[in-house]
């Protein structure tokens, strides 16, 4: 089959939308942000060596223009065409694929993503799309639906789809068991090049260690109440690729494409785990790795113990991103982040001793804080942010968003927390205020964002530049600097 990945071009008063690969969603006038969608990447590629043929046309982050796209998925002639949703644009992908539907006659029409996983008849009710491919392992349900459109299998649980006038499904999205029976991602087809963020080396790559926020010696993994793809995606548990799966990987990028850094956008990384921190310091020695590469991650703050700082520094790795959140314990504790404030400063500080950049997150808005709450998440971040800072450390800060489906939003509706807003799914884009707050939700994120330009931090930051390379990544960082503070 001829089967299409796309991302149709989008933008909204000059700024573009942060879609694939992003679990919060906003329009921006930064253009540093151009996150490698992994899942979708995963899917093309699985689909290419099952000899189907494909197109991999992110629009968004290639840049074109609407015709540009238009010409080159119609000049194509796809048989599937396959688009990730998130909630604020699903009415304008409904529309998009009802626009197109009679212009490519020959192909049929698939959706996937958080959004539709939580809601999966809404979509067909409201377009004339084919299919709903609902769970985080859309690459994998996605191969299985083509193989069914070829008549060698049945529908795959997971995909919701018409039949006269019902709507039907084989059942609900299966976690594929098994991640190093994946292929590697084909980066050439995906133009892996194109992609990174600000605050990454180049030339950088994307990789998921494994799917899920895992915890060391938890049966269950994360449970933050707003945390879209835990909940949406892993069904909150957590799977992670053997570390001799990954190590081949990385040698790859490494050795065929030159890969100097490479970002792991699993939800709290693989360094949750000691046992695999350990068996993957083991594989990158034995195959001659080490210090040829740098690592990054996402990681909760809880995993920052001296063992597993040990390990890391070993491996390699440089920048560790570390969800803050709220600068309360009774903040975190509401939104089931399951740490204490008092543990994240000691955490992140000792990361900080051993020399990991570290980028916080923090979000502000949330509906039972007052405005000393804010200050207080404030003060912690500019704490840890003043503390032992070296070129690479930074933040981002945005405003709490319900996406439909999750926890939070359901306690939204219990509490009473929504705006009128809170039921149009295309204001929930960060622009609008969701959850009813207490304090200006715009101007504390950009006082967060802000916490970059403090004298001591810069000088700080500048005296510790130490080559070509965090200059080129300084001057990057301005730039997207510059966008976050023109979207608040
Ligand atoms: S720690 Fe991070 S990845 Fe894990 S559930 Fe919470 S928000 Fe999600």
């Amino acid at each position: 089959m001829r089967v299409a990945f796309i991302y149709p071009p989008l933008f909204m008063d000059g700024k573009i939308p942060l879609l694939g690969q992003n679990r919060q969603f906003k329009f921006t006038h930064s253009k540093e942000i151009k996150i490698f969608p992994l899942i979708p990447a995963y899917a093309v590629t699985i689909l290419k060596q099952a000899g189907h043929e494909v197109l991999f046309l992110d629009a968004i982050n290639r840049g074109m223009t609407g015709e540009a796209f238009e010409k080159e998925l119609k000049a194509f002639k796809p048989e599937l065409v396959v688009l990730e949703t998130k909630t604020p644009i699903i009415k304008f992908h409904w529309e998009w694929i009802d626009y197109f539907k009679p212009q490519l006659e020959s192909a049929r029409f698939a959706i996937c993503g958080d959004h539709v996983s939580f809601f999966p008849e809404e979509s067909i009710q409201n377009s004339r799309v084919d299919f709903v491919v609902t769970g985080g392992d859309f690459d994998v349900t996605l191969a299985a639906l083509v193989t069914h459109l070829e008549g060698k299998a049945v529908m795959p649980p997971g995909v919701y789809f018409r039949d006269g006038m019902e709507i039907k499904s084989m059942g609900k999205a299966e976690l594929h068991r098994n991640l190093d029976s994946l292929p590697f991602i084909d980066r050439d087809l995906t133009r892996w090049d194109i992609y990174g963020e600000a605050y990454l080396y180049r030339p950088c790559a994307y990789i998921l260690t494994g799917r899920g926020c895992g915890r060391e010696g938890k049966e269950t993994g994360g449970v933050c109440t707003f945390c879209i793809w835990q909940h949406a995606f892993w069904q909150r548990k957590a799977r992670l690729r053997s570390p001799k799966n990954v190590a081949e990987e990385i040698e790859i990028l490494v050795k065929k494409y030159k890969v100097h850094e490479v970002f792991d956008d699993n939800e709290s990384g693989a360094v949750w785990s000691q046992v695999w921190l350990e068996a993957f310091l083991v594989e990158i020695e034995k195959r001659g790795l080490k210090g040829k590469f740098i690592i990054s991650s996402n990681a909760r703050a809880e995993n920052l113990t001296e063992e597993k700082c040990r390990l890391m520094k070993a491996i390699g790795y440089r920048l560790l991103k570390v969800g803050l959140e709220a600068g309360t314990t009774d903040s975190l504790h509401r939104i089931g982040k399951l740490e204490n404030v008092e543990d994240i400063i000691e955490n992140v500080k000792r990361a900080k001793r051993y020399g990991f950049k570290v980028m916080l997150t923090m979000m502000v808005g949330y509906p039972w804080e007052d405005l000393k709450d804010v200050e207080q998440t404030y003060k912690v971040a500019k704490e840890l942010m003043l503390y032992k800072t070296h070129f690479g450390d930074s933040l981002q800060a945005s405003i709490i968003m319900p996406y439909p489906g999750t926890p939070l939003y359901r306690d939204a509706e219990k509490h009473g927390w929504l705006t009128e807003d809170g039921k149009d799914y295309e204001k929930m884009d960060m622009e609008h205020d969701i959850l009813k707050s207490h304090y200006d939700n715009k101007y504390w994120c950009q006082k967060m964002w802000n916490i970059h330009k403090d004298p001591v931090f810069l000088i700080k930051s500048f005296l510790s530049l130490r080559s070509i390379r965090d200059i080129a990544l300084a001057l990057r960082g301005v730039k997207s600097l510059l966008g976050h503070n023109k979207d608040y």
